[in-house]
């Protein structure tokens, strides 16, 4: 049956494995299109599917509902399984070097999905998390609502912060807002086997991939350069086959699920990520560098400048210092907001990891929500860098700066 074969969740990267990562963002969660004489992947809008038989359709959810895939009872429901859902998943993981991964609504659902799945495999409460982290994540913890316990720590610390009951320990680099990196493999020997969580939305799979230096689970805000276009919300972790197993049933049960067509666009911007990141930071490079010798500018916040990744981390760690770029104008916090209204060709706006450029205030937006003590300092401007000519982007920001003042 060739509608069953199209869905038999059987999407995979067989065919990948020895590929190189430009290739495997191309093709990713593609291997089956042939076969179903496509080029474009199908986008399958069902939220129900008949039931092969009423025993395998049984079968079928049970081993949905409890963190495999889909059997030939077919996909049940898609809050359990969508097979354009699974598509980007596929391709997701390969890019990580994941046994798999799991889509959600936002990236903050899948922070969320992550934490109750670590919980419930620890039967613990207790989390580790290093700031910075993104304003939202360091709400969520600090807020308490999922029930943990979180110990605050530095980087250098984790190891005295860890107990016998941390369920994950939550870390995130580069940094966001002030692009710190943080030395990932000494993270999670610190850990002394406590699984880690990595935020990877600012590095991406194609600059970092956080499970070769042995964290547990790598965690993407899709919304941003996964997506990449501004224009679909979503969240991916990844991770080894037990680890999925634990994660699914959480978000089939709790329903974060990402909307299949949000799925369709995810996978279509995996393929120029690749370029779409390597551009981006050629340009986000020479802007840090131009405002780090600018007379208006106090302070450059960026990993590829010199003396900024005394760990030598880039190179080892990351491919590169990213398309992420933080300063602070002289003037100050009353400098940051006459800048951000000033800009003609940037963007005022949260969010990042688009084509195109964005200018925001931590303090202000992203991390609003941040416990007053830890915010970043109100003088502080992130720049999301995209793929406009960069001297375009100079000439605005230098326009931008001289109004300012
Ligand atoms: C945006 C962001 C998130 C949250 O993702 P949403 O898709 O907005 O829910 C998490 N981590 C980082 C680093 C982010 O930039």
């Amino acid at each position: 049956m060739v509608a069953r074969s199209r869905h038999d969740g059987g999407v995979s990267n067989d065919a990948l494995p020895q590929m190189r990562p430009d290739t495997l963002a191309v093709h990713g969660g593609r291997d089956d299109l042939l076969s179903l004489g496509v080029h474009a992947p199908p986008l399958d809008l069902s939220s129900t599917y008949p039931l092969t038989s009423f025993e395998d359709g049984g079968d079928s959810l049970e081993a949905l509902l409890t963190g495999g895939g889909p059997t030939s009872g077919g996909f049940v429901y898609s809050r359990a399984w969508n097979p354009t859902v699974a598509r980007f998943e596929t391709a997701l993981a390969a890019l990580e070097h994941a046994d798999g991964a799991v889509a959600f609504a936002s990236g903050m659902a899948a922070i969320t999905g992550s934490i109750m799945a670590a919980m419930m495999r620890k039967e613990g409460r207790h989390i580790v998390a290093v700031r910075p982290l993104y304003g939202g994540t360091d709400a969520l913890l600090d807020s308490g609502a999922l029930g943990t316990e979180v110990t605050w720590c530095e980087a250098k610390t984790v190891s005295d912060a860890v107990r016998d009951d941390t369920c994950l320990v939550v870390i995130e680099s580069p940094g966001n807002p002030t692009l710190d990196l943080v030395d990932i493999a000494a993270v999670v020997e610190a850990a002394g086997g406590a699984p880690v969580l990595v935020d990877n939305t600012f590095a991406t799979p194609v600059l970092q991939n956080p499970l070769d230096l042995g964290a547990s689970l790598v965690v993407h805000s899709a919304t941003k350069y996964l997506g990449g276009h501004g224009d679909v919300l979503g969240g991916v972790v990844a991770g080894s086959h037990d680890w999925i197993e634990a994660i699914r049933p959480v978000r089939a049960l709790t329903g974060g699920v990402l909307h299949p067509l949000a799925g369709y666009l995810l996978h279509r911007g995996l393929p120029t990520l690749p370029v779409r990141v390597r551009t981006a930071q050629e340009n986000a490079a020479r802007i840090a560098a131009w405002l780090d010798e600018h007379d208006l500018v106090a302070r450059v916040h960026y990993p590829g400048l010199p003396g900024a990744d005394p760990e030598g981390l880039i190179g080892r760690q990351m491919h590169g210092p990213g398309a992420m770029v933080a300063f602070r104008p002289v003037g100050g916090h009353a400098q940051v907001v006459r800048l951000c209204e000033s800009v003609k060709l940037f963007t005022h706006a949260v969010s990042l990891g688009g084509v195109d450029s964005l200018i925001e205030a931590p303090e202000a937006f992203t991390h609003r929500m941040v416990d007053a003590d830890e915010k970043p300092d109100a003088d502080v401007i992130r720049l999301s860098i995209g793929l406009e000519d960069v001297e375009d982007l100079i000439t605005d920001l230098d326009q931008a700066l001289r109004a300012s003042l």
